[in-house]
């Protein structure tokens, strides 16, 4: 299932960045609560999807408990035809036997190829820490 890749490929990649940033010995924990993701819808990825792999990865790990925020960004292209101009959402494809709708990245008004402006991302944008000092309570 491909959201159980992206999404362990994210958990790794939280905690690569926690590694550098910290005091994780016994005084004090690094405890991880928010991760914000934006997501370019034409991932195709599904949030539901991403959300449970995300759980099942983040158990017994400094990510235990957090949530994960998906922020989904639409797609834009750029029509490469000068006469047409177009900018825009990319063009959607309906296929008839799948439940699902594929991006055609060619231009909805003319059919010529297109820029890719914006909408394929993944990217880690903001990670919410908390570090607990072991000797307090709260
Ligand atoms: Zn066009």
């Amino acid at each position: 299932m491909h959201e159980y890749a992206v999404a362990e490929e994210l958990v790794r990649a939280v905690l690569e960045r926690l590694d550098g940033r910290g005091p994780v010995d016994g005084s004090t924990a690094v405890r991880v609560k928010e991760v914000h993701l934006r997501k370019g819808e034409l991932r195709l990825l599904a949030d539901e999807a991403l959300q449970q792999a995300y759980r099942l990865l983040t158990a017994g790990t400094a990510l235990e408990g957090s949530r994960l925020l998906i922020e989904e960004v639409r797609s834009e292209v750029l029509c490469r035809s000068r006469s047409c101009g177009y900018r825009g959402p990319a063009g959607y494809h309906d296929e008839p036997g799948w439940h699902l709708t594929v991006p055609v990245l060619a231009c909805p008004r003319c059919g010529s190829p297109v820029e890719l402006l914006r909408g394929d991302e993944l990217e880690l944008v903001r990670l919410v820490i908390e570090v607990e000092s072991g000797s307090g309570t709260e």
